[in-house]
């Protein structure tokens, strides 16, 4: 038998049933014999090799661990699993609908449940039964938890300025061993913020991406940020250029979490890991001064090397770039760090956040839309609505 029976403590009464039925999940083991009664050998063969192959083996094992759990479920409960009685299969399902895992979210999607169902009536096909889930009330429970689900889509939470600060104010402690996290981590919140950046777009950046520039305007430096052309892209193939001016403040600064991050990681690049504890002592960074004025290149120059490496707790850097779903699960564990619900947020959340912050600060669509490189403005709409449910509205010209 599989794996799934090992895996599982499943009852007596369950592995009876299963060796007397789920052998064959799909293939009538009765229509098969009487298939070798009346046909030769080869004939019967060919029949019950291209039956056994129409289900792909995915699916039997799919199949087989759902028999298992309805098995098991019903000898729990004192019900009978074949033929199964339709509402206990209703039940059933409608239990594991409610069912949720330890972080909240929903043990089983909707797809789960109805394979689910599909496994049920697969057994009972095998053996000659009627499905039980063909019954109205199984159908209208399906239909019921498929509705349910739609309408409640999670909608992912923008990092605004003061989100900003509550994530960044769970930064590990600086020095060794969590120095290279806590750096690499603070330029990913603070670029990915300004900069309106998608998490690929983040976890594909590399070092030689992003360069250091003077602002004209105000004589200070500032991170210019070349993404590389998408296919999907409009403006052609030069890519984009996101440029992040100098923080007000040092500690939430883009250009000095840069240069502290590119500092590192040449100090990591000559020295290895050994050799960092040494020089963090020896290289403190104070908080209070901006780092970014004394900022004169990198020397790292290698156009492969990613921006962002993957980080060991123990301090190693390793070599190749964070992916988008790690960036995701960065913003998901400071969310928790800071006591939020990290259900509720997302890669996407820094670039919405964006969006929604630089409405709330009186940012008009078309600058929203050049920082964030949106080219359907009704996506922005979308945000300052969100912001600012009254501004721009004629709702405050009724004279109420
Ligand atoms: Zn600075």
């Amino acid at each position: 038998m599989t794996t799934t029976d090992t895996q599982i403590a499943v009852p007596d009464t369950v592995r009876g049933e299963l060796r007397r039925g789920v052998r064959s999940v799909l293939v009538d083991p009765v229509a098969l014999r009487l298939v070798r009664e009346r046909f030769d050998s080869e004939q019967a063969g060919a029949l019950g090799r291209y039956l056994a192959a129409s289900q792909s083996p995915n699916t039997v094992r799919a199949y087989r661990s759902d028999w298992v759990a309805w098995s098991a479920w019903c000898a729990a409960e004192g019900r009978q699993s074949l033929p199964a009685d339709p509402l206990d299969v209703a039940v059933y399902v409608a239990a594991a609908a409610d069912a949720r895992k330890t972080g909240g979210e929903w043990a089983f999607g909707a797809a789960t449940l109805e394979r689910k169902c599909a496994a049920i009536a697969a057994v009972h096909a095998a053996n000659g039964l009627p499905s039980p889930t063909r019954s109205d009330v199984v159908r209208l429970t399906l239909r019921g938890i498929r509705r349910t689900r739609r309408t409640q889509p999670k909608r992912k939470r923008p990092v605004l300025l003061h989100t900003l600060e509550q994530l960044l104010a769970e930064l590990p402690a600086p020095g060794w061993p969590t120095e290279p996290a806590r750096r690499r981590d603070l330029l990913i919140l603070l670029v990915g913020f300004a900069g309106a950046l998608r998490r690929s777009e983040i976890a594909g950046l590399r070092i030689t991406d992003v360069s250091v520039h003077l602002d004209h305007h105000t004589g200070e430096p500032m991170l210019l940020i070349q993404l590389p052309a998408t296919k999907t892209d409009p403006s052609g193939s030069t890519g984009q250029r996101v440029a992040l001016p100098r923080g007000g403040r040092p500690p939430t600064c883009p250009v000095c979490a840069f240069t502290d991050w590119i500092r590192l990681r040449e100090a990591y690049a000559e020295h290895g890991r050994g050799g960092l504890p040494g020089w963090l002592d020896a290289t403190p960074v104070g908080t209070d001064l901006h780092r970014c004025h004394g900022f004169t290149g990198t020397t790292l120059t290698d156009p492969d090397l990613p921006l962002f490496p993957a980080v060991s707790r123990h301090g190693g850097l390793g070599s190749t770039a964070m992916s988008g779903r790690a960036v995701a699960e960065l913003v998901k564990r400071y969310a928790a760090r800071a006591g939020l619900d990290p259900t509720l947020f997302s890669g996407h959340s820094l670039r919405s956040g964006f969006a929604t912050q630089a409405a709330l600060g009186g940012a008009s669509d078309r600058e929203i839309m050049r920082q964030g490189r949106w080219s359907n403005p009704r996506t922005v709409h979308g945000y300052i609505r969100t912001a600012n449910p009254l501004d721009d509205n004629a709702v405050t010209k009724l004279g109420l």
